[in-house]
């Protein structure tokens, strides 16, 4: 899909998003052009991760994603 697209000119793009978000203080930042499953969400500025992306891993890889929402249960319990 990508091919025709200049490579370094992307990653420019995705870096001058990422600052911009970092700048703002947001959690996540917005481009225009979709993750490489096609996704036009948002993306995390921690993991670079477009949303859909990292909730459609959370769905389909329990077993990735339970001890994060274990840890975070822990967590809840003791700060909240
Ligand atoms: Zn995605």
């Amino acid at each position: 899909m990508s091919k025709h697209y200049p490579r370094n000119l992307k990653i420019d793009k995705m870096v001058k998003a990422l600052r911009m978000a970092r700048f703002f203080g947001d959690k996540t930042y917005q481009l225009k052009e979709p993750c490489n499953k096609g996704h036009l969400s948002p993306r995390s500025v921690a993991s670079g991760l477009c949303l859909e992306c990292a909730r459609e891993q959370m769905t389909n890889d329990r077993h990735m994603a339970q001890p994060a929402m274990d840890e975070m249960e822990r967590w809840k319990a003791a700060n909240g």
